[in-house]
């Protein structure tokens, strides 16, 4: 062998190396200076699998995420009052928040659906991760049996042990390989994934009640709220570690006039003003931190 090609297969085999992992789709620890490294190379299957609904708004992908979540959907009617029905009611409203942020611009936005289609639970958190959203805001409306006479909004956000309980499942179901916020968790042992990801949920709590604080703000003397207003839940829904997120119970649809109020031109509207409001104040806050 002549020296040339050794020197040539010497620098040739760390390339070599990495597009063979490349192609496997692998991740190795490097030991450089008594330090790990690791390479990972993404794996593209969640996505595939998902099939993930279009962004729309600005082609810049700097621009912060919102995905929008119409509750239930297909089969699923949600909460039935005597007129209307949740899953018509709920579109209905995020249709008009999607609208309203696009015509203000600089934001993109997603639909978990657009239209009468069944997401099943588990995807529509999963949908937001897999398009990098800043925000999720899940949108129902609830229905009181017997008591038609109870009205108004309330926000949920996840509740604490619901919440450490998310964070436990998901670093042993992420354990494989997997970025939860920027964090690397490939090359860790289970426990470290575990206090990552219960770092990452902590601050994903903190931003998603600072989100829930926000909307009642700025929806004083406009929307009308439950008088306990802000709620904590273990909703599936809510369950993403690195994606703030708030479920929106826009209010009863039991409660005659306060479905059709929902279901209005000028109903949605409000909500879809008061809510655009929110999220630009929050998404301010979060690329300019105090
Ligand atoms: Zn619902």
């Amino acid at each position: 062998m002549s020296d040339r090609l050794q020197i040539g297969l010497l620098f040739a085999f760390p390339v070599l190396l990495i597009a063979a992992l490349f192609a496997l789709g692998q991740t190795i620890p490097v030991p450089v200076l008594g330090r790990s490294y690791v390479i990972t190379i993404p794996l593209p299957e969640a996505e595939a699998q998902l099939g993930l609904p279009e962004i729309a708004g600005p082609a810049d992908l700097t621009r912060p995420l919102v995905v929008i979540d119409a509750g239930h959907g297909g089969p699923d009617p949600g909460a039935i009052g005597e007129d209307y029905r949740e899953k018509t009611v709920v579109l209905g409203l995020a249709r008009a928040l999607r609208d309203r942020l696009l015509e203000e611009g600089g934001i993109r936005v997603a639909m978990t659906r657009d239209d009468d289609s069944l997401v099943i639970l588990e995807e529509r958190a999963e949908i937001a991760r897999a398009l990098g959203a800043d925000l999720f805001i899940s949108i129902h409306a609830d229905s009181a049996g017997e008591d038609g006479g109870v009205t108004g909004a309330s926000i949920y956000t996840l509740s604490e042990t619901a919440s450490s309980e998310a964070a436990a499942r998901f670093a042993q179901r992420e354990n494989d390989a997997d970025v939860v916020n920027g964090v690397d968790l490939s090359g860790t042992d289970e426990s470290v994934n575990a206090i990552l990801v219960e770092l990452s949920q902590r601050r994903t709590s903190e931003r998603s009640l600072e989100f829930a604080r926000l909307i009642v703000r700025e929806g004083e003397g406009v929307l009308r709220f439950h008088p306990q207003t802000l709620r904590s839940a273990a909703l599936a829904v809510l369950r993403a570690p690195d994606v703030p997120a708030v479920l929106y119970e826009a209010g009863f649809i039991s409660n005659r006039e306060e479905a059709r109020a929902l279901a209005s031109p000028e109903g949605q509207e409000r909500f879809a003003e008061v809510m655009a409001r929110a999220i630009r104040i929050y998404l301010a806050r979060q690329s300019n931190p105090q």
